[in-house]
């Protein structure tokens, strides 16, 4: 008997046999519980289940798809309601979306009503969607987008980069979220690893949280946590469970509050890789606004290098545009350019690529060309063999407006700091810190029965040069941190240290500590970030009263 036709889809929505199984997404950082994903069960009349690999594809085959997805969807916002009424309310709940669905028009309708019916404010069903769904008719997907977006529903990419075209979604599209495939952990190699740190790194850059799905061993946690990775589902967790199980589950471990909603998801846009990562995550959070979507307009590109030549494969419209200020017809001729041997660009251009290779880090460049000052980041996201992905960002700012207004240029940062190399919370009335990243190879001080002190010390002892040890070991101290802190008119602390990362020469760093905002306890962010160019001269030459 064929199982799916209407008939017996009906009946068996009726009796029940169709049920989501919940599975829930943890904090990488906390390690609570945020959410879960409804995935679709099916039993049949022997309580056997069926797999979603099995009646998915015939769903969709035979155009029921768009029922299952709506029977989801209801029974997970009448979970939503029972746990609500039950005051252990979880406020985030992600269903997936066949890209079937959106032939349906009136499908903004039909799930709006849904959630209306359940009492379920749109900010808290998350939609997934895989990345190969929007590709096909773009204009159609952007106009429903939009519509969800505009009435405060958030959209989740799912399975993202398991596809090639991954980044030209992101250029059409704004997502609330990206959801790794699990592709990346099966494959736990280096390579495997280095390309999600990236692509970790590059949603942040958009404005977009990360969550990687699939997470089976501590190993993978570790990595995840360490890259930046702000959220967490998978078997090392728990596996999809029935709705009672989960009830279990929550009244076990209990799930995030509310209040520390916000501020979680504050230091998950901390961008890694943007110059003032904070300024950047606070402006985000206060002009959160659904049409003007941070990501939107971001100068990308990719750049495939070899030995003796470097191609763009991909542009992105606003990175073209950068293209023109600077003068150049398309990007064919700056291509030439970069490729032409005796031009001035051409040793930048390799310096910078043959260092993001080699380091893995993001670097960058600044130049001037045509009388435009530009910027040129570059990141390597993926090599084989001779050749290698990277991903480029350019920014410009015309020179002789640049030369007026040349201290708006010192607060663009962009100038003086590079990358950030390690970021760090800390908590001094439990007197922990969690590194949350660190772009250098350095160990992690964190062994177990080391107190806090004590592996402030050992850290200071590797990494800080002996000449600035101990107003390190005085900047970061926990006893009067606070006090500290309180008593800045900008209510944070810099200060400039030589810091020698595991060996190398000592170098100019600058240490930041912010207090962030939380409903208990006080925590603080530490970044360290590295400083270049002429102020490195000035620095040498200051006396130490001047650093405090
Ligand atoms: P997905 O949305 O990417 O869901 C993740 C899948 O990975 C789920 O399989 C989940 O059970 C499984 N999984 C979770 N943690 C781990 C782990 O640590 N290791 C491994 N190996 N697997 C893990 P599931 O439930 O069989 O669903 C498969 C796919 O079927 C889903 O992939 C989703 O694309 C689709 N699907 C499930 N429910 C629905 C639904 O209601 N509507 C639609 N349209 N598609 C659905
Ligand atoms: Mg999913
Ligand atoms: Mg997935």
């Amino acid at each position: 008997m064929d199982m799916f036709t209407p008939g017996y889809f009906c009946d068996a929505v009726e009796k029940g046999y169709i049920r989501p199984y919940y599975q829930p997404i943890y904090r990488s950082v906390t390690g609570r519980i945020i959410g879960a994903e409804a995935l679709a069960r099916w039993f049949d009349a022997d309580g056997r289940m069926i797999s979603p690999a099995e009646f998915i594809p015939q769903l969709e085959s035979s155009g029921l798809i768009y029922e299952l997805d709506m029977e989801i969807l209801r029974q997970t916002c009448a979970f939503y309601q029972e746990l609500e009424k039950r005051g252990t309310p979880v406020h985030t709940f992600s269903v997936n979306l066949s890209r079937l669905d959106f032939k349906h028009h009136d499908i903004f309708d039909r799930v709006a009503s849904i959630l209306a019916r359940y009492d379920v404010p749109h900010e808290s069903i998350k939609l997934e969607i895989t990345e190969s769904l929007m590709l096909e008719d773009i204009d159609h997907f952007r106009l429903i987008f939009d519509q969800f977006h505009k009435a405060g529903f958030t959209i989740w990419i799912d399975d993202f980069g398991s596809g090639y075209s991954s980044l030209n979604v992101l250029q059409n599209y704004s997502f609330d979220l990206m959801k790794f495939d699990m592709l990346f952990l099966r494959n736990f190699t280096a390579r495997g690893r280095k390309m999600l740190s990236s692509l970790i790194n590059m949603a942040k850059s958009l404005g977009i949280h990360t969550l990687a799905e699939g997470v089976e061993t501590k190993e993978q946690q570790e990595f995840l946590l360490s890259a930046g990775c702000e959220a967490l589902q998978g078997f090392l967790f728990s596996k999809p469970l029935p709705m009672g199980e989960m009830i279990d589950l929550i009244d076990r471990e209990g799930n995030e509050k509310p209040a520390d909603k916000s501020y979680w998801n504050q230091i998950g846009y901390l961008n890694l890789l943007s110059p003032d990562p904070l300024e950047d995550a606070v402006q985000k959070d206060e002009d959160r606004n659904y049409e003007q979507f941070p990501g939107r307009g971001n100068a990308i590109a990719l750049l495939e290098c070899r030995r003796n030549r470097a191609d763009y494969v991909y542009v992105s419209s606003s990175y073209l545009d950068r293209v023109h200020e600077l003068g150049y017809r398309d990007i064919d001729e700056l291509e030439e350019v970069f490729n032409n041997h005796r031009s001035d660009q051409y040793l930048m251009m390799k310096k910078l690529t043959t260092d993001a290779i080699e380091k893995g880090t993001v670097q960058t460049v600044e130049y001037i060309n045509n009388d435009v000052y530009y910027r040129v980041f570059a990141k390597c996201l993926a090599r084989d063999g001779e050749k290698a992905m990277l991903a480029m960002r350019l920014s410009t700012f015309e020179s002789d407006r640049e030369a007026k207004t040349a201290s708006e240029m010192l607060d663009y940062g962009n100038t003086l700091f590079s990358t950030y190399k390690l970021v760090v919370t800390m908590y001094p009335e439990s007197d922990i810190s969690k590194r949350l990243y660190t772009s250098l190879n350095i160990p992690p001080y964190d062994h177990e029965g080391v107190t806090n002190m004590e592996r402030l010390e050992q850290f200071c002892r590797n990494e800080v040069d002996p000449i600035d040890q101990e107003r390190y070991l005085r900047f970061m101290n926990f006893a009067d941190m606070a006090e500290r802190v309180d008593a800045d008119p900008n209510h944070y602390l810099q200060s400039l240290f030589r810091m020698r990362w595991a060996g190398e020469d000592s170098r100019w760093h600058t240490a930041r500590i912010t207090r962030i905002p939380s409903s208990g306890e006080r925590i603080y962010l530490l970044t360290v970030q590295g400083i270049k160019g002429k102020w490195t001269k000035w620095l040498d030459s200051a006396s130490p009263d001047k650093l405090e």
